[in-house]
């Protein structure tokens, strides 16, 4: 639907927490109504009516994506379907009833347990601010057709992680730079470098508020299975530990993430 630039202006405004939920309402609302474009006045009407009934709109988590589905050129995998696993997962859990009886006094959003999906380590979603922040991977391999030493992917790669040996005449990647963007592949010409392990990396922990703190990442790239199973795992643990609406982050000890660590260890 189209905004007019004084209502994307003025949802840009919207604390971030809320602002992609404030956007979905303002866009449904202007079209329940038959309006051609959103405008200032829709987005400030839905706004005003979204904070004031705020208790009401918590569900006890957030689960979001980047802009990938969209049709972003960056992505590193193609990840539609596994956000709605996740969600339809995370809604068995009730965790809206969880923190009823857990949290003294009214709800707030940031009791709300938050997983992200972003399809490559751009991050536009801010994985490692969540609870579980997922990030599509696709790492490079060396196959052993000769390289043609154009240096193409040593231009691609942003972080410095591939260098050409002079002598062996090959592509070496440093896996301790690479991020699995999977950005090297396509402009290799001879098929030198081709796609190896694909799926996603796995952050956990991540938070902001008064003493925010960045996701740690989990020693793999996993599938969508093994994604669900980490998702599972992490909820199982957060509902045994979180007994005031602690967030995840804070529960999690350097010994639990490590435990994590050896159990997702690929
Ligand atoms: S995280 Fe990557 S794929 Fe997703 S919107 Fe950002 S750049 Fe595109
Ligand atoms: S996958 Fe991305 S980060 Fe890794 S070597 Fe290729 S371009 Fe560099
Ligand atoms: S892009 Fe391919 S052919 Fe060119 S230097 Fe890199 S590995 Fe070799």
């Amino acid at each position: 639907m189209k905004w007019m630039p004084e209502a994307e202006e003025a949802i840009k405004k919207v604390p971030f927490f809320v602002r992609k939920r404030v956007r979905a309402r303002v866009e449904k609302e202007a079209n329940e109504t038959g309006k051609p474009a959103v405008s200032l006045a829709d987005v400030k009407a839905t706004q005003a009516r979204y904070l004031t009934r705020m208790s009401s709109e918590i569900k006890g988590y957030q689960i979001e994506t980047c802009f990938g589905p969209s049709g972003c050129p960056n992505r590193a995998i193609i990840s539609d379907e596994l956000i709605n696993q996740i969600e339809a997962d995370v809604k068995k859990e009730d965790l809206l009833g969880f923190l009823k009886q857990s949290v003294q006094g009214n709800l707030k959003f940031h009791h709300e347990f938050r997983i992200t999906l972003a399809d490559c380590p751009n991050a536009c979603s801010q994985p490692q601010i969540k609870d579980i922040g997922i990030i599509g991977a696709c790492a490079p391999v060396v196959t052993d057709e000769p390289c043609s030493l154009c240096e193409a992917c040593v231009e691609a790669c942003k972080e410095d992680a591939i260098l050409i040996d002079p002598e062996k005449e090959v592509p070496v990647i440093d896996d301790s730079l690479c991020l699995k963007c999977g950005k090297c592949i396509p402009v290799c010409p001879t098929g030198t470098l081709m796609e190896g392990q694909k799926g996603y990396r796995v952050q956990l922990g991540g938070k902001l508020g008064r003493h925010p703190q960045l996701a740690k990442e989990l020693p793999g790239i996993y599938d969508e299975n093994r994604v669900m199973e980490i998702v599972k795992d992490c909820l199982r643990f957060y509902k045994d530990n979180s007994k005031q609406g602690e967030r995840f982050g804070q529960i999690l000890t350097p010994a639990d993430f490590e435990a994590f660590a050896a159990r997702y260890k690929t």
